[in-house]
């Protein structure tokens, strides 16, 4: 059916990609186009199904990709770098005129500060061009707005309280490591914690706010308070709702060690003298991480990630729960990758498929709750990312 560009070649790509190739109907030709093209290329041995062709790329210029993109002519870009590669791939995009889906909302190199204001502001350019972009596709955010979506139209006359879970129950057996991309990961933590309410946004001192939560078939995991981009778009597409929070578990063990690299100066992302040469304390400690992509082979346990949901129904008060367990060794079996992975590289498949079936498409910028949820969630219980609904229970929250 069509041509789809993946740029990025990490444990995220990894899954989309082998995903893509599963789907070989809907993406018929794929292009791996990232930094490192060795990476790519370990990606392509294993996909048969379809054809795919990798490349070298260094996603901040603009005019490499604009070359890149009339060379292949895509139908769709899919944007699995970094987040600071977010408003260049963009604006390549309009340069040739391609539409965009992305997984995480953009940041600057120098300042960790998760807000959609960026990319929203190329709305209207979209639009006269007639191109879709779709933003944070993934599971947090992407699955969880597509489950209040769905909650929203099936559900609720009105949302009014609205938790998003994250918890990773799961062991990689080393000492510290992170799933995702670490420095991206790291930034993410240990920002100040936020939450949205009564209109006004509050701020905690990072992980400071903690309860533990139970999880289904996990158990109860102590769960923190964190800011997490998806609250951004979900308020202001959901007026109705009073309170928005976003909670995710942690092990001891991992925050002893983010606190010694926090006392150390190791998350530190302003270059810094070393040697003579300029370095960035946190992308040297990425380099002496474990690759969060290599994580898979003795990963055991699984995640467990959802929306909890309190709001009105026909003028009464119901709860909600929706939530999706995915089992580590499950994906790693599927894909060679651990499961926040999976889950984060499943769902953008799934978005790059409703594109290219012509079921999300509309000129513009959006979040993935302002598509329609319905053949999105059908994807997913056939994707391997199935869903469960609880009414009616406690929420804890
Ligand atoms: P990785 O660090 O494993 O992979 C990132 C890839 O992007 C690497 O192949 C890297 O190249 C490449 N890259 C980085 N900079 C450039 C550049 N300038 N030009 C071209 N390629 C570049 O990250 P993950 O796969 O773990 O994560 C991918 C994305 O998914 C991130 O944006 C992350 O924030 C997001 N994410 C979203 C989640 C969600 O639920 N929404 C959850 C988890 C992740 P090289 O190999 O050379 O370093």
């Amino acid at each position: 059916m069509g041509k789809v560009l993946v740029i990025g070649a990490g444990g995220v790509s990894t899954v989309a990609v082998k995903k893509m190739a599963m789907n070989a109907d809907v993406f018929t030709d794929i292009m791996i186009a990232t930094r490192t093209k060795e990476k790519a290329d370990k990606i392509a041995e294993d996909i048969k199904a379809v054809n795919v062709q990798t490349r070298q790329v260094n996603a901040d210029h603009v005019a490499e990709l604009v070359a890149l993109f009339n060379e292949f002519k895509p139908d769709l870009v899919v944007n699995l770098a970094l987040p600071y590669q977010d408003l260049s791939i963009m604006d390549a995009c309009l340069a040739y005129g391609v539409s965009y889906l992305d997984t995480a909302n953009y940041e600057p190199l120098d300042e960790a500060k998760y807000q959609y204001s960026w990319q929203w502001a190329y709305k209207e350019r979209f639009e006269q061009a007639g191109l879709t972009a779709i933003l944070g596709c993934g599971f947090d955010p992407g699955v969880t707005g597509v489950f209040t979506a769905y909650a929203d139209k099936h559900h609720f006359d009105e949302i009014q309280y609205l938790d998003i879970v994250d918890c990773n129950a799961g062991d990689h057996h080393k000492a510290f490591a992170t799933n995702f991309n670490p420095e991206i990961n790291i930034r993410e933590i240990t920002q100040r914690g936020k939450y949205y309410e009564n209109g006004e946004w509050k701020e905690t001192d990072p992980l400071s706010v903690h309860q533990p939560l139970n999880y289904p078939h996990v158990g109860p995991k102590e769960s923190y308070l964190m800011y997490h981009e998806e609250l951004e778009s979900l308020v202001k597409n959901y007026p109705t709702i009073k309170r928005a929070r976003f909670w995710m578990t942690f092990g001891q063990e991992y925050l002893t060690h983010l606190r010694v690299i926090q006392n150390i100066g190791m998350d530190r992302i302003d270059p810094i003298l070393f040697n003579g040469v300029e370095i960035v304390p946190i992308q040297f400690l990425k380099a002496v991480l474990p690759n969060p992509g290599d994580l898979g082979e003795n990963y055991t346990g699984e995640t467990s990630i959802g929306c909890r949901i309190r709001g009105l129904k026909a003028g009464k008060e119901q709860t909600y729960y929706v939530y999706n367990n995915c089992s580590h060794e499950v994906a790693y079996k599927e894909t060679g990758a651990q499961a926040v992975s999976y889950t984060t590289g499943v769902p953008a498949m799934i978005g790059a498929k409703l594109f290219m079936k012509g079921l999300w498409t509309k000129p513009g910028v959006w979040n993935v709750e302002e598509f329609d949820p319905d053949p999105f969630m059908k994807e997913l219980n056939e994707q391997g990312l199935p869903w469960h609904e609880l009414f009616n229970v406690d929420l804890e929250l």
